[in-house]
């Protein structure tokens, strides 16, 4: 979600909901304001100081191949995968890229990726609906390297070269995936972008061990605003590609930035252990619990209005709850049963923004609704499409 080239092409969209009865309640982005209230009852847990003699060095861990990188948040990151069990973490043989959010390292596993001795852009592709941002991520700079591709179901046949997003759970569509393009063989790549396989969201199946994996402190902790990312790479190769994009675009990534994601991963990692206090639950629980209750209430409005239909998910079990669950995604994937209408449009006149399905690479009669907004914003949201009785476009 890019809430600022958003909110200048269309001037009308403010990112900040006022919820007066006359205004629009937007829930076009993804903007992880639900988890807020979490982080406020966590308190001074989280806080820490920076002295003004620290942090000045641009490098953070010269031995590292990743320099840039600070040998507290890799720990953190390593240690909350292991308790998860959502990633294999290797000692050896495994690379962790920091990065100004996963938007940033998505450019960077492009670049990497793209072979050096082609002449023409390779194609970046994924299946619809794919994320929104992927098209524009491929063509902003016009490259040399890559170029966006399309719908990856449509790649099928091509004997080219290729790089395959794999969004699991998808966004918008909260489903898991694997790579859809057969018969590629040795000319495939496949970024796998996990930034919602996290426990709140979706069941933990398996421990994903993929050559390229992609993750984001927006998502796992809903410190969006902190601009972390981070990449898991097998290939050394590749991994030195990635770190000279991170060189040549931004020389690394803010050490403020990387220390407080440190602590907020440790703080949830210490939240799911026996180290707290029992009145306040794992971090992973609370997502759960609020997302499933958000959920079961949509579901409820959605099944009383004979024209509107969500996306289901399997009962699967997680490794991390020990127990049986359905997704409860960060996205509710919405159509309309009579296809042919823009659903967009008709919620857009219910005061209700939304993505519309067209920007996924799919129909207008599917829309994406962010379910991680604030609590207010989300009753609100329930009320409004509790009073839609006509679907007419
Ligand atoms: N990948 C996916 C699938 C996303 O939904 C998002 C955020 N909406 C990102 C990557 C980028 O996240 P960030 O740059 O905030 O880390």
């Amino acid at each position: 979600n890019h809430p600022v080239s958003e909110s200048t092409e269309n001037g009308t969209r403010s990112v900040v909901n006022n919820l007066s009865s006359e205004i629009p309640l937007n829930l076009d982005h993804g903007d992880p304001r639900m988890f807020e209230s979490y982080w406020k009852k966590v308190g001074d847990r989280c806080k820490f100081t920076i002295e003004g003699h620290e942090s000045l060095s641009y490098f953070a861990n010269p031995k590292n191949l990743c320099w840039f990188l600070e040998p507290k948040l890799e720990e953190e990151i390593k240690k909350l995968h292991k308790m998860v069990g959502n990633v294999k973490v290797e000692e050896e043989d495994q690379f962790i890229i920091v990065g100004n959010g996963s938007s940033q390292l998505i450019q960077a596993a492009f670049y990497a990726l793209s072979p050096l001795d082609d002449s023409n852009p390779i194609n970046v592709v994924s299946a619809a609906p794919y994320y929104s941002c992927y098209p524009e991520m491929a063509g902003l700079l016009k490259s040399g390297l890559y170029k966006w591709g399309g719908d990856a179901h449509s790649f099928n046949d091509k004997e080219e070269p290729f790089i395959e997003m794999v969004t699991s759970p998808n966004n918008p569509s909260g489903v898991i995936r694997e790579p859809v393009v057969n018969g590629g063989g040795a000319k495939g790549k496949v970024i796998y972008d996990l930034a919602y396989y996290w426990p709140q969201y979706t069941p933990i199946t398996a421990k994903l061990d993929h050559d390229l994996m992609l993750f984001t402190v927006s998502k796992c902790t809903g410190h969006a605003g902190s601009r972390i990312g981070w990449a898991i790479v097998k290939d050394k190769e590749v991994a030195k590609r990635m770190i000279k994009f991170m060189e040549i675009s931004t020389i690394g990534v803010a050490k403020e930035s990387q220390l407080r994601a440190a602590k907020l991963l440790g703080v949830i990692s210490d939240s799911c252990s026996n180290v707290w206090s029992p009145n306040l639950e794992s971090f992973f629980e609370y997502g759960h619990l609020v997302l499933k209750e958000r959920w079961e209430k949509l579901r409820e409005v959605v099944k009383k209005n004979p024209l509107l239909s969500l996306q289901k998910y399997p009962l699967q079990y997680c490794h991390f709850f020990g127990d049986f669950s359905e997704s409860h995604p960060a996205f509710a994937w919405m159509n309309c049963k009579n296809g042919s209408k823009d659903l967009e449009k008709i919620l857009r006149g219910n005061k209700i923004l939304v993505r519309g399905g067209r920007q996924f690479g799919t129909d207008p009669n599917y829309v994406r609704i962010s379910m991680v907004c604030k609590e207010e914003e989300f009753n609100l949201f329930l009320q409004r499409l509790s009073a839609i009785k006509e679907i007419s476009d």
